[in-house]
């Protein structure tokens, strides 16, 4: 690590650009492209979560549709593990696994191939933000569904107040960045 957690905390912190009233009023969407758009920033913080979970012995990292993806997919291969894409229903080709789920706003449903995640096999779930904690909540059950051993749940932001971390009390969530 080139940054102590609390300067990364920090960056994380300043890169992140509120956005009121999107997708629909009320909401401070947390608009994470400006971290995206600093490649140190990037970097350091694909090492952190990397060296947050070596030890855990990974053997998929499953990210969330879509900004799961971004941060999910450097951190698999980091962790020298598989990738599984959780996607919006529609999107994947081969035959599915599917759940629905309630979203801070609205309703929504994930896909996984049927054959993406093997029993026992050990996963990291991730994600950009924790709100109400209802799409990582659906994510960890589907894995369950699948036979996978859910070991951790990241996020790069945590919206503390929506309690979001109450429904996945039953694993590890580590967030960068609590708000
Ligand atoms: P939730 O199921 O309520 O925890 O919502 C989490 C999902 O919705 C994540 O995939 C987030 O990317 C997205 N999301 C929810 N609320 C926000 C927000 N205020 N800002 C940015 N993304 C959000």
């Amino acid at each position: 690590m080139v940054d102590s957690r609390e300067t990364l905390i920090s960056r994380t912190r300043a890169a992140i650009r509120d956005v009121p009233d999107f997708p629909q009023p009320g909401i401070i969407f947390k608009d994470i492209t400006p971290v995206l758009a600093d490649s140190a920033l990037f970097r350091d913080l694909i090492d952190h979560f990397t060296e947050t979970h070596s030890s855990a012995r990974i053997d998929v990292v499953v990210g969330i549709e879509s900004r799961g993806f971004i941060f999910g997919a450097p951190l698999a291969i980091e962790l020298g593990a598989a990738f599984v894409p959780f996607r919006k229903p529609g999107k994947l080709p081969y035959q599915k696994v599917r759940i629905d789920y309630a979203l801070e706003y609205g309703i929504d449903s994930l896909e996984a191939h049927r054959d993406a995640i093997a029993a026992g096999q050990r996963v990291l779930i991730v994600d950009d933000v924790l709100a109400t904690g209802g799409t990582a909540a659906a994510a960890l059950r589907l894995v369950q569904q699948m036979g996978g051993n859910v070991v951790g749940v990241c996020f790069l932001v945590e919206l503390s107040f929506l309690n979001g971390r109450q429904k996945l009390d039953e694993v590890d969530v580590q967030s960068l960045l609590i708000l």
